[in-house]
């Protein structure tokens, strides 16, 4: 049973981490960066680390380059 439940746990932290993706949001240009992607890495300045559904919320729109 404790078996069970801990897996059920871990199932729920992954779709959690899903759910609560991080991005770089231009806050200027609006677009929406993976953290990875090398446009993400040079903003420094206008650049925000905020979750993917706010970001969207924003008006973000993905980038052409990382798919956001
Ligand atoms: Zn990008």
């Amino acid at each position: 049973m404790k078996k069970l439940f801990s897996l059920v746990l871990v199932l729920f932290l992954s779709v959690n981490a899903v759910l609560a993706e991080i991005v770089m949001y231009n806050t200027k240009t609006g677009k929406i960066h993976k953290l990875s992607c090398p446009s993400a890495k040079s903003c420094t300045v206008n650049c925000i680390k905020i979750d993917k559904k706010e970001a969207k919320a924003r008006g973000g729109v993905a980038c052409k380059k990382c798919g956001g």
